[in-house]
C-alpha cells in the first residue's frame, strides 16, 4: 500500500507507520507538512492519506478539503490528538473514511483496514451533494472553501458555537437515512430485508456502541432498535435529538411504555407484517422526508447566507461576520494576517459596451482567477458590492500579502477576458493592508485594517489603476509599490 502522511513531526509518523507494520499493514510511505509538498505528493495518486490536525502553517482541514478535490477516491483518516468530538464528526459527514485518537492503535490499523475497503456508502456522502443554489456550479467549490474556513474559524474560536449548525451545513445532507440497530439476528435480518423494500437508504450497525458512533457521526432521520439503553443514549446526543425512534420490541418483553419513556417516538412488533408494519413505516417515512426538507432549507439557507450567487465570493454578510473572527484568531495564535481590496478598472465601459450580462461573466471569471491562485480551504474571497471585493489571506506578513496581491493583478491581467465582440484586456487595482503582529480589539482592529486596505486601493486607482498599493493602518497616504 502507498501511504501519503501528513505529519510535521518526522517520529510521529514513523510510530504510524510501525504501529501498522505491527498489525500486518505493509507500507510504502510518504511524509509530508506543507500544502505545496501535500498537493505535489496528491500527483501520485496514493492508495490512503492519514493526516495529523494541526500542523505548523498548514492544517489538518485544509488538507481534507485539497484531497476532497484533488483526490476524492482516495481514504482520508485523521490521527491526531486535538481533533475534538464535532470536528470529527463535521470531518466525517464530509466523506473522511475514520477519524483515529493519536494513541488509539488498534484502532488506526482497523481504520486503514476499512476505508481501504470499497464503501459506496462514504462516496455518496463526499460526492453526491444537492445542487444548493441554481446556476451556482462555478462557486460551489468557492462556497465549500467558505464554509470550511468558517468551520476552522468556529474550532480555534470556542466562543463562538456555531458548530451545530455547520455540522449540519457543511457536509451533504444525508436524505432519509435510516439507522438499523437490532441484536437479535433474525429480526435484524427481516427488518433489513423490510426496509430496503421500503426504499429507506439504509445504515445497518449491529453492537449499540457502534449504531452510537454513527448516530454521533451523522444526522439519521430513523433509527430502528430493540436496545431501551441506545435509546436513551441517543437521545442525549445533539444529533439524536430530531430523529424519528422506532422501537422494535420482541413478543412478550412489554417493554413498549418503558421505551416511549427512554425517548422512542413509536413502537413495532418484531414479527409485524402487512398492513401493521406498513402502518408505521408511513409514519417513519413522513417524519423522515420532514427531516430531510428541514436539513435542505437549513443547508440553502446558510448557501444563502453565505455565498453570491451571481460570482459564488463570499456575500458582504460573510466577511462582515468572518473578518472580524479572523483578526482575533489572528491575535489569539499569534499570527499575521493580510487583507487585499480590489475593484475591476473601468468596469461601466464593459457594462457599456458589452452589456450587463457580459459585465457579470466578467465579474464571474474574475473571481474564478482569484479563487484559483489562492490557497485552498484557508484564503476567501468576498465580494462587498459591485465589482469590489475583499481578499482575506490568513497567516500572511506583509511582504507575502504584497507578493500575493502582485501575483493576482498578474493573473487578471495576463490572459485575455473572451467577451462575445473580442477577447478584452481587463485589469483590477489593489490595496493591500497586512499585520505581522496582531494586537488589541479585534473589531476595531478589523475596521482600521479594511480602511487602511482601502485607502490604499483609492491609492492605485488615482495613480494610474492595474496596480498594487501597500497600506499601513494610521498611514494617510499610501505608497505606491511600484513607486
Ligand atoms: P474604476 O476604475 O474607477 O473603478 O471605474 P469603474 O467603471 O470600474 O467604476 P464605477 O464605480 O464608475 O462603475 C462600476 C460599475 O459596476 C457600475 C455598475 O453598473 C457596475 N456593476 C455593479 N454591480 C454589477 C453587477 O452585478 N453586474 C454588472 N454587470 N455590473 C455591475
Ligand atoms: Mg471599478
Ligand atoms: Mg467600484
Amino acid at each position: 500500500m502507498r501511504l501519503l502522511i501528513v505529519e510535521d513531526s518526522a517520529p510521529d509518523a514513523e510510530l504510524t507507520v510501525r504501529h501498522l507494520e505491527s498489525e500486518g499493514i505493509d507500507c510504502a510511505w510518504t511524509r509530508v507538512a506543507t500544502e505545496e509538498d501535500f498537493r505535489e505528493a496528491l500527483r501520485t495518486t496514493p492508495d490512503l492519506i492519514i493526516c495529523d490536525c494541526t500542523l505548523p502553517g498548514f492544517d489538518g482541514m485544509a488538507a481534507f478539503s485539497i484531497a476532497a478535490s484533488q483526490a476524492p477516491d482516495v481514504p482520508f483518516v485523521f490521527v491526531s490528538g486535538t481533533l475534538g468530538d464535532e470536528r470529527a464528526r463535521q470531518a466525517l459527514q464530509g466523506g473522511a473514511a475514520a477519524c483515529v485518537a493519536k494513541g488509539d492503535r488498534r484502532r488506526l490499523a482497523q481504520a486503514v483496514r476499512s476505508s481501504l475497503q470499497p464503501d459506496p456508502g462514504r462516496r455518496r456522502r463526499a460526492t453526491d451533494r444537492p445542487k444548493p443554489l441554481a446556476d451556482a456550479d462555478a462557486g460551489t467549490g468557492a462556497a465549500q472553501h467558505l464554509l470550511a474556513r468558517r468551520a476552522v474559524l468556529d474550532d480555534t474560536l470556542p466562543e463562538h458555537d456555531t458548530a451545530a449548525m455547520v455540522s449540519l451545513t457543511s457536509g451533504a445532507p444525508q436524505i432519509a437515512a435510516a439507522l438499523l440497530a437490532i441484536e437479535a439476528g433474525p429480526t435484524r435480518e427481516r427488518f433489513e430485508k423490510l426496509l430496503t423494500m421500503a426504499n429507506l437508504e439504509l445504515e445497518s450497525s449491529v453492537g449499540a456502541s457502534e449504531a452510537l458512533g454513527r448516530l454521533a457521526a451523522g444526522l439519521h432521520a430513523l433509527l430502528f432498535t430493540d436496545n431501551l439503553a441506545l435509546i436513551r443514549c441517543a437521545r442525549q446526543l445533539p444529533s439524536g435529538a430530531a430523529t424519528h425512534i422506532v422501537f422494535v420490541s420482541s413478543a412478550g418483553d412489554a417493554l413498549e411504555s418503558e421505551a416511549l419513556r427512554a425517548g422512542a417516538n413509536d413502537w413495532v412488533p418484531s414479527d409485524a407484517r402487512g398492513e401493521h408494519f406498513w402502518a408505521h413505516l408511513t409514519i417513519a417515512r413522513r417524519i423522515a422526508d420532514l427531516a430531510a426538507s428541514l436539513q435542505r432549507a437549513l443547508h440553502d439557507n446558510c448557501m444563502l447566507s453565505t455565498v453570491d450567487e451571481l460570482t459564488g465570493a463570499g456575500r458582504r454578510h460573510y466577511f462582515e461576520e468572518q473578518f472580524p473572527r479572523e483578526v482575533e484568531r489572528a491575535g489569539r495564535l499569534g499570527r499575521p494576517l493580510g487583507i487585499v481590496m480590489s475593484d475591476l478598472d473601468h468596469f461601466k465601459r464593459v457594462n457599456d459596451r458589452h452589456g450587463h450580462q457580459v459585465g457579470d461573466q466578467v465579474l464571474r471569471e474574475f473571481v474564478a482567477r482569484i479563487n484559483g491562485s489562492l490557497r485552498v480551504g484557508r484564503d476567501w474571497i468576498a465580494r462587498l458590492g459591485g465589482e469590489e471585493f475583499a481578499i482575506v489571506l490568513p497567516d500572511t506578513a506583509a511582504s507575502k500579502a504584497c507578493a500575493v496581491a502582485e501575483r493576482l493583478r498578474e493573473r487578471v491581467r495576463s490572459e485575455l477576458f473572451v467577451l462575445p465582440a473580442r477577447p478584452t484586456s481587463i485589469s483590477a487595482s489593489f490595496g493591500v493592508c497586512a499585520l505581522d503582529q496582531v494586537a488589541g480589539d479585534c473589531n476595531e482592529l478589523a475596521y482600521r485594517m479594511v480602511r487602511a486596505a482601502d485607502a490604499a486601493l483609492y491609492e492605485s486607482k488615482r495613480r494610474g489603476r492595474n496596480r498594487i498599493t501597500a497600506g499601513r493602518i494610521g498611514e494617510e497616504r499610501p505608497r505606491a509599490s511600484n513607486e
